[in-house]
């Protein structure tokens, strides 16, 4: 659904993001150093850029300055201190995540700052139903459906995840943004 680079020198770290964005439904490109990452982007801008910082040739922060500003990246490095993360944040970057994350936390931030930065009128259809995410609008078999802020928060994570195996703890996490209390097994 959106074209990202993945610009990281560690190699399993680089291929478990590749593999998960890549079942996400994203194309991925990657890049193993601060020149090649600049080259890719040159060649043909993505939708956003996962950028590691200790990269070698140039950092994170080197690639980030050389970048257009409009171009969404998040900062992905093992740099904990509070400075590296300001710099980061100062630089303009949309996100910061630190290693070692958890692939779901890093899967739900790349989907926000998708949300954030891409255009609005983003579609997705399939079997007759279609889900307008610029609008927050449902149709099925062209009739639109009432659905609550929350039922189109879950449909949205749902199908931007749509490869991918969430726990029902999980996707409630994802589509409401807090761990849900309640027995969710239970019926209404
Ligand atoms: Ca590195």
């Amino acid at each position: 659904m959106a074209n990202i680079l993945i610009a990281e020198d560690e190699k399993p770290i680089r291929e478990l993001i590749r593999r998960s964005l890549t079942l996400a439904g994203h194309t991925v490109r990657q890049a193993e150093d601060g020149p090649a990452a600049l080259q890719m982007i040159g060649q043909e801008t993505p939708d956003l850029v996962l950028l590691d910082v200790m990269l070698p040739g140039c950092s994170g922060f080197e690639v980030k300055q050389q970048l257009d500003p409009g171009l969404p990246v998040i900062f992905v490095t093992a740099k904990n201190s509070l400075s590296s993360r300001l710099e980061g944040l100062g630089l303009g970057a949309d996100d910061y995540i630190v290693k070692p994350f958890e692939i779901l936390e890093l899967l739900a931030r790349v989907e926000a700052v998708l949300r954030r930065t891409r255009p609005e009128n983003e579609v997705f259809e399939l079997d007759g139903c279609r889900v307008e995410f610029g609008t927050h609008r449902t149709f099925l078999d062209g009739q639109e459906l009432a659905l609550t802020p929350q039922e189109f928060a879950l449909l949205e994570v749902l199908v931007r995840n749509r490869n991918l195996a969430l726990s029902r703890d999980k996707l409630l996490q994802l589509a409401w943004g807090y761990d849900y209390e309640g027995d969710t097994r239970k019926e209404r």
